[in-house]
């Protein structure tokens, strides 16, 4: 447990490091939500995109996923997990099928609940965040990135390029043109989510 057994001492090095230093802390796969919450815990840092891997199925991350994550007890003990995930990602631009960068911020405000009874008498202004014993932090960024991903990505109007030419030398008649946007129509329907 040496990396995350968080103790008292986690705020010095955190308050004591230097301004000018950019968060490198890579985050911990698993968290124990309650140990955080007592301490008034924290979590800053990144997550590199390999950790993440259901979301390289619908986009290109660019960089590793920043996060802060504040852990807090709230009213009658609850746990409150609040701050963002954020990063950069390449989606297809479904006007040109270029690539188009895509910053994303996710705000994140969740209670933690470790069942479903608990998760029902949660007041509905909340959103619950249903863990084990201890919760896995990876795919909850996973989720929260997935949900501020824009279900179909464009470029900003005239900025899309210039539809390419697929084989080299030889212009395609102005209907063969079409046929990419309808096989990629096919390739793009929204899946079972
Ligand atoms: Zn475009």
């Amino acid at each position: 447990m040496g990396l995350f057994s968080l103790t008292d001492q986690i705020h010095i090095p955190i308050m004591a490091r230097p301004e000018m230093t950019p968060a490198k802390t890579m985050l911990p796969k698993i968290v124990d939500p309650r140990r955080l919450a007592d301490q008034g815990a924290t979590l800053k840092g990144s997550v590199a995109a390999e950790n993440l891997p259901r979301i390289s199925q619908d986009a290109v991350p660019l960089s590793e996923v920043q996060v802060e994550l504040a852990f807090t007890r709230g009213d009658q003990g609850r746990i409150g997990v609040k701050g963002f995930v954020s990063g950069q990602f390449e989606l297809m631009c479904q006007r040109c099928m270029d690539t188009v960068v895509t910053e994303v911020t996710q705000p994140v405000d969740l209670v933690v609940v470790w069942n479903d009874d608990q998760s029902r008498s949660v007041p509905r202004e909340l959103d619950p965040w249903e863990v084990d014993e201890q919760a896995n932090l990876f795919e909850l960024i996973e989720d929260e990135i997935l949900l501020a991903l824009p279900l179909v990505a464009k470029h900003p109007v005239g900025q899309c390029q210039p539809p390419k030419i697929p084989e080299q030398g030889i212009p395609e008649p102005e209907e063969g043109r079409q046929k990419p946007f309808e096989i990629l129509k096919e390739l793009t329907k929204p899946s079972d989510k």
